[in-house]
């Protein structure tokens, strides 16, 4: 038994890691078979040099060949179907970040590093100094997320099925009718964008993926896949496989902050900035609905807040309103002549003008009522994100 991973063997003209990770496997030799479903596994959404979604690969073997055999098999698969992906790289057409060369990675560990590892690699950039060593390994920094892949436990996971394309030429194929009856499927997510009428499941850029279709059954959603293959609209296929993956399960997040709001800035564009009594938080645009209630807070509004914390702001993917100061907040009217009473001062209560009635000093207005998670509409999500709908994760949710 064993462990292999590898990442980085993309850049945004061509490749996915998947694929690779498909060859390689369909390449084993005599005596080695893959033991689960593959592993897709979504890593630090912000590392700089992440080609598009940031996902590694990993695969649990059983080996039966001799030691050397093996090795031998590893270093050839290496230097005739990885290393040719290398020093690869395209400039974005649509996107300010700069693009860096393909540097692939690919590890085989005969027990797996510790999950430790992953959840450090998902939340943070990680240095290639700082990988466990592996039983054998080859490549430059894609070995820091072959190695996280084959670190993570494959718990809170979902299933994504994956299917190549016969010739990644034109627009994709993929039957729509279909699609949106499999939306309605409870065990599968963002088949469709609900806003948009649109299938989420193809990716826009070249690769050979045709879709990818997601859910939190491996039946489900191989039934799906099957169904989508058989549809006549959706065009031919080279292969598809089944990947266990950690897409929704949060594990870039850090526990729910709760918060004291101070501030609340709204930048031109439609960012905002909330300043807290804990760290600042930023809400981008495209958030959508977390930017839309961000705007409506108030300095004393205490907020739960989701989101990954880089270079010190909060990057807002959840937000909870709990409670706050009374909104559209005036005086009472004066029970005798119904005229709005005014305040004589700091502690010295409220006065009617016109009859000259008195009473404490107090304020009425609309209480503000707890609202549910809101959350970046489904095309606006990183795949890590899990969904707030029911509420937050029972692993993140610290102050609930
Ligand atoms: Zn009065």
């Amino acid at each position: 038994m064993g462990w292999l991973g590898l990442d980085d063997t993309d850049h945004l003209g061509g490749g996915c890691t998947t694929w690779t990770m498909h060859q390689v496997l369909a390449a084993l030799p005599d005596g080695a078979f893959v033991v689960d479903a593959p592993r897709l596994v979504r890593l630090y959404p912000a590392a700089p040099h992440r080609t598009r979604g940031n996902a590694a690969l990993a695969a649990e073997l059983r080996v039966e060949c001799s030691p050397t055999e093996w090795l031998t098999w590893l270093e050839c698969t290496w230097q005739d179907i990885v290393l040719p992906l290398r020093n690869k790289k395209t400039t974005s057409t649509h996107n300010h970040r700069e693009q860096s060369a393909s540097d692939p990675g690919m590890v085989w560990f005969d027990s797996p590093p510790p999950h430790d590892f992953y959840l450090r690699a998902v939340r943070e950039l990680v240095d290639v100094k700082d990988v466990p060593k592996a039983t054998w390994s080859a490549g430059g920094r894609g070995r820091i997320g072959a190695t996280a892949a084959v670190a993570w436990n494959g718990k809170r996971a979902t299933w994504e099925g994956i299917a190549w394309r016969k010739e990644a030429k034109g627009a994709r194929q993929v039957d729509d009718d279909v699609l949106a009856s499999l939306d309605d499927h409870p065990d599968l997510f963002a088949c469709r964008d609900p806003r948009k009428g649109r299938g989420l499941v193809a990716p826009r850029g070249v690769s050979p993926v045709l879709f990818g279709l997601r859910g939190t059954s491996p039946e489900a959603v191989s039934n799906g896949v099957e169904t989508l293959l058989n549809a006549t609209t959706t065009e031919p296929i080279i292969a598809w496989e089944l990947h266990r993956t950690n897409q929704t399960s949060g594990d870039h997040l850090t526990s729910v902050i709760e918060a004291t709001v101070t501030d609340v800035q709204v930048r031109r564009g439609g960012h905002v900035t909330l300043v807290t009594d804990q760290a600042p938080m930023v809400a981008f645009r495209p958030s959508g609905p977390v930017a839309a209630l961000a705007a409506t807070l108030v300095k004393d509004d205490v907020i739960h807040a989701l989101g990954m914390m880089i270079d010190g702001t909060v990057h807002l993917e959840g937000l909870r309103h709990v409670a706050g100061p009374l909104r559209d907040r005036q005086r009472p009217r004066c029970p005798a002549c119904a005229r709005r009473m005014k305040s004589l001062g700091q502690g010295q209560g409220l006065r009617c003008r016109t009859c000259d009635h008195r009473e404490p000093s107090r304020w009425i207005g609309t209480e503000v009522s707890p609202t549910a998670w809101v959350q970046p509409p489904l095309d606006r999500r990183r795949h890590l994100a899990p969904d707030l709908r029911n509420g937050v994760p029972p692993h993140l949710a610290e102050h609930q």
